[in-house]
């Protein structure tokens, strides 16, 4: 009868939580935005503090700025921040809540502010769409059968999956890729939001082959979390249309060299 009850209570919850993302697919919910950007915080002040941070005025004027236009793209009132971090992994990343990280070891492969900006969008999609909501979720269902955790990361017995869940897991031992519907969607509104703030779209589909280039020599820490480089040029290509009309309409446009 417990076991009835335990169902019943369990698909209640389930259907209760049950909601729809930005990109109006339905996904599964326990745990709420407060919860997720409490967590992200905690998570970004943890990395930050055994990070060495770029002094490169030059490049962190240059994050910031592409940052705040990506950000601003997004429309989502978030306490955005934006860190550089002086480190050769090819890796970036957003939390929830919009807390960003550029590692210097991916400005090379960016190559340039459209590229930059092409990474960043990606991240900042992945944050927007609430994936690590629902990677969490899932995983509170595998590893806990519902229970609630601690919003304190840094005392979770479960950091190093909520890192994990936010796509920052290897930094804690713990590796898992985004799924390919995420990464589509994260490609699809990423090109969006470098396109509406005036950074040439086309250039995602080269950042991308010039990171599936690496893979064979020097795998990126990103392609860890973010599989399949290959198979999103077809992804990018297919939302072109539509992100070249933003592009074409934004008011801003952006020089694609670095400086
Ligand atoms: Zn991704």
């Amino acid at each position: 009868m417990k076991l009835i009850y335990g169902s019943i209570f369990t698909f209640t919850l389930l259907a209760i939580a049950c909601g729809k993302n930005s990109a109006g697919r339905r996904t599964l919910n326990l745990v709420s935005d407060d919860e997720m950007n409490t967590m992200g915080d905690e998570a970004y002040a943890d990395i930050l503090s055994k990070s060495q941070l770029s002094r490169n005025t030059t490049l962190n004027n240059q994050i910031l700025t592409i940052g705040q236009n990506i950000a601003q793209s997004s429309g989502v009132d978030y306490d955005w921040k934006f860190s550089v971090i002086e480190e050769e992994t090819v890796n970036a990343f957003c939390l929830p809540g919009g807390k960003v990280a550029v590692y210097t070891g991916i400005v090379p492969v960016a190559a340039n502010n459209a590229g930059l900006a092409a990474v960043m969008g990606h991240e900042v999609g992945h944050a927007v769409l609430r994936h690590s909501a629902e990677r969490m979720s899932q995983q509170l269902l595998l590893q806990t059968g519902l229970s609630l955790i601690s919003v304190n990361f840094e005392d979770s017995p479960y950091k190093g999956i909520i890192a994990a869940a936010m796509g920052i897991g290897t930094t804690y031992g713990i590796e898992l890729p985004f799924s390919r519907l995420d990464e589509s969607e994260a490609d699809k509104v990423g090109l969006e939001y470098m396109a509406k703030a005036g950074y040439d779209p086309r250039e995602a589909v080269k950042l991308w082959e010039r990171m599936g280039a690496l893979e064979s020599s020097r795998p990126p820490e990103i392609l860890s979390t973010h599989p399949d480089p290959a198979n999103r040029a077809k992804a990018l290509n297919d939302h072109m249309a539509k992100a070249l009309e933003l592009y074409e309409a934004s008011s801003k446009k952006q020089t694609i060299n670095l400086n």
